[in-house]
């Protein structure tokens, strides 16, 4: 049986791959100009018109579109369909502002719910499965996007949003899902009811999870993998371009195979707006070719990764992206150094903690501080507290030693740190505050 929902597409030569791109390209941009005068403007003011743009290679010459851009043409001045040929919004987590909304097709939702089937056979999914599909449906693309994915693949779907923990594990040991669609710290959580409820892995059926839609590491895939008996799998996407399934993992995990029949990728530099080569780490650019409703070209998504053709084994050509190790909005910059959560995650899973933290950063007396809270386990629990200074000792010298910073480390009891159903909040910026 095949392993994909589109061969031809999925498997496609770099050279027709190339080729399609550039007619789809050529028309898209042909589309924004003539019915997005807010696009229009922009590529006037560079002096750019469609007819400079011939191929993919003349993708450099658009100009790039900002959030910003989307908070300024908030609500419908991106729109390139008229109204009444929409058929759905859906809108952005508002984690680093205020939301924007995008508008889709019959068409546009057609080819997301694809590229979401793709992600699911990638995993392995096929008819036989049952879908527990549990990252928040209405505004938020996580449940659409994943529910309509698994509709198409024929996988038995429970649509059972976020939230609600010991029944989502009922459900789960009840129905014997077998595909688990959540946020990655959702997945975390999820594991630990489990076992909590007095459940092992021997009493579900879950061989996948498809996780995404926040930032998580390597460590904490090991961790989830562990907890639910299962591969964990990462999808990527984000609202403006649709939603999840822009990039999908597949058996070989190491890093997300993007969906380029819809999606254009480029790497610039954040700083300059130069085009960087694959290999290079920058900010994810994309130019989506295939939607009509909300057609962004060359847009700033601000999460940092890195592009990838080398040979996947899974069979598959389409470039991978590696795992966006933040957005640039993530990083904090602490004493002039750069880190990033994610870091911290590495360093306190290494060291045997859960991946249960909250980074508070502040500035006193013009300086920076930086205050990680770990939960401990039961098992780490010490009366002592002498102990209990010590191991606060031993994980600050290691975050020291790994990211050059030299933050406070506070153990905090079990089940202290509020646990996430979606998009874990991980920092408080308390500098913001003051500035
Ligand atoms: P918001 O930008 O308000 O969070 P979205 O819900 O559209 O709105 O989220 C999209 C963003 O989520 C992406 O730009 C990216 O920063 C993050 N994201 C999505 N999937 C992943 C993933 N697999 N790994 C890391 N970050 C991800
Ligand atoms: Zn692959």
């Amino acid at each position: 049986m095949s392993n994909y929902w589109n061969e031809e597409i999925e498997c496609m030569s770099y050279e027709d791959m190339r080729k399609l791109q550039s007619e789809r390209l050529v028309a898209q941009v042909k589309h924004v100009y003539e019915n997005v005068p807010y696009y229009k403007n922009l590529m006037d003011e560079k002096g750019v018109t469609p007819d400079d743009i011939q191929s993919v290679d003349d993708l450099h010459k658009l100009p790039f579109l900002t959030k910003a851009d989307l908070r300024d043409a908030y609500p419908y001045g991106l729109l390139a369909k008229p109204l009444s040929e929409c058929v759905r919004i859906q809108s952005t987590s508002g984690t680093t502002g205020k939301r924007v909304v995008a508008f889709y097709t019959q068409n546009d939702i057609e080819l997301w719910e694809n590229c979401c089937a793709r992600a699911i056979v990638a995993v392995g999914g096929t008819k036989e499965d049952v879908c527990q599909v549990c990252y928040g449906y209405g505004l938020f693309t996580g449940g659409p996007g994943l529910n309509g994915g698994s509709h198409k693949v024929g996988c038995l779907t429970l649509p059972m949003s976020s939230g609600n923990t010991e029944r989502q594990i009922q459900f789960m040991t009840d129905l014997g899902s077998t595909i688990l669609c959540c946020t990655p710290s959702y997945a975390a959580y999820i594991g630990e009811t489990l076992h909590e409820m007095g459940y092992t892995t021997d009493d579900i059926k879950l061989k996948a999870g498809i996780f995404g839609a926040e930032p998580w590491t390597e460590e904490m895939r090991h961790e989830i993998e562990k907890s639910l008996g299962i591969k964990a799998y990462d999808i990527y996407g984000l609202t403006e371009t649709s939603g999840p399934g822009v990039a999908f993992e597949c058996s070989e995990q190491t890093g997300m195979h993007i969906n380029e029949d819809n999606f254009i990728p480029e790497i610039i530099n954040p700083d300059t707006g130069e085009v960087l080569p694959d290999g290079e780490v920058g900010e994810l650019v994309f130019t989506s070719i295939t939607k009509e409703a909300f057609p962004l070209l060359r847009y700033r998504t601000r999460d940092l990764c890195v592009l990838s053709r080398k040979k996947c084994s899974c069979g598959r050509t389409l470039i991978k992206m590696s795992k966006p190790m933040g957005r640039s909005d993530d990083m904090m910059i602490i004493r002039g150094v750069n880190v990033f959560p994610s870091q911290i995650e590495t360093v306190l899973i290494e060291q045997g903690y859960t991946p249960n933290y909250l980074i508070e950063v502040d500035r006193v007396n013009n300086t920076d501080t930086i205050d990680v809270n770990v939960e401990m386990n039961p098992e780490q629990l010490s009366d002592k507290v002498k102990d209990m200074q010590q191991q606060e000792r031993a994980l600050a010298e290691a975050m020291k030693t790994m990211l050059g910073i030299n933050p406070k480390v506070h153990l905090v009891p079990p089940k202290s740190i509020t646990r996430s159903e979606g998009k874990a909040v991980r920092v408080i910026d308390r500098r913001k505050l003051h500035d």
